[in-house]
């Protein structure tokens, strides 16, 4: 009798042909990385909304959660000046260089608040630390909202680090909604890097420890819906775990969504 919905990560168009015939409920995560990477300059307001229009096309009136640009890091943005880090992934990243580089947000913002006038849109902040940048965001898209006369769609927060599962209280009153980025979260949490090779053994995505931040999130910002979008979410060992905890919307590759809805309806929430 429990409503669990299973949507789609994208990142293109291709992915979002691929989301909607494999059966997504929507998009829970859609990354813009693939479309700023792929170009030498930025990509102009109108190029931008018209790219992510024919995306929202395809998926026809499906609710879309569309992240800001999550860059810097290892991710590097040719067409931006931002010197090289000692330290990348603890760097300048996802909200933090969006609030060093107002242009590159502001594009992104307008882009976003015409779109969810005519589709069914949500924004998501990537990388967030503390409340203080979710505050700072937040002012950003109502100012553009009051200026160009339409409503804001819902702002999300990744919970990706950290200090944003323990805090998550605080950031709940600049967000509307959460969302879990376990491949972060793990990385950070473990102290182990997603792609290195040598500390492989140590980046367990359902480590006890990124867990209880989870389990502590929810508690502590508990009148907010929690979402899952990294890759926890397709493992079918740790569904119940997440459904024990009161996820009750998914997020994964276009190709899992049928394999997640078959390991769900395996379940009954009294084994959870
Ligand atoms: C994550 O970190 O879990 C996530 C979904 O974001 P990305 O993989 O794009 O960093
Ligand atoms: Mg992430």
């Amino acid at each position: 009798g429990q409503e669990i919905k299973v949507l789609a990560n994208i990142g293109s168009r291709e992915d979002a042909l691929l989301a909607s015939d494999n059966g997504a409920e929507g998009v829970g995560l859609y990354r813009l990385e693939k479309l700023f990477l792929s170009k030498k300059s930025l990509p102009t307001t109108e190029e931008l909304a018209q790219e992510l229009e024919d995306t929202m096309t395809i998926l026809e009136g499906m609710p879309v959660t569309i992240r800001l640009l999550d860059v810097g890091g290892d991710k590097v943005l040719p067409s931006i000046d931002s010197p090289t880090e000692t330290n990348p992934a603890l760097g300048r990243r996802g909200i933090r260089l969006l609030l060093s580089f107002e242009e590159l947000l502001d594009t992104q913002l307008r882009v976003l608040l015409h779109l969810s006038q005519r589709y069914d849109i949500r924004v998501l902040a990537p990388m967030v630390t503390v409340a203080k940048d979710m505050a700072l965001l937040r002012g950003f898209i109502e100012d553009t909202a009051k200026e160009l006369g339409c409503p804001v769609p819902p702002l999300g927060a990744m919970i990706e680090t950290p200090a944003a599962a323990l805090c998550a209280k605080e950031i709940s009153r600049y967000a509307d909604f959460f969302s879990f980025g376990t491949n972060d979260l793990t990385q950070y949490t473990m102290a182990a890097g997603r792609e290195n090779s040598y500390v492989a053994n140590y980046f367990v995505e359902n480590h006890p420890a990124v867990l209880r931040l989870m389990q502590l999130a929810i508690e502590g910002a508990s009148d907010l819906p929690f979402e899952v979008c990294g890759e926890l979410a397709s493992s079918i060992e740790s569904l119940p775990k997440l459904l024990e905890r009161g996820i009750r919307q998914l997020s994964v590759a276009p190709l899992a969504v049928p394999i997640v809805k078959e390991g769900i309806r395996r379940l009954s929430l009294k084994q959870c």
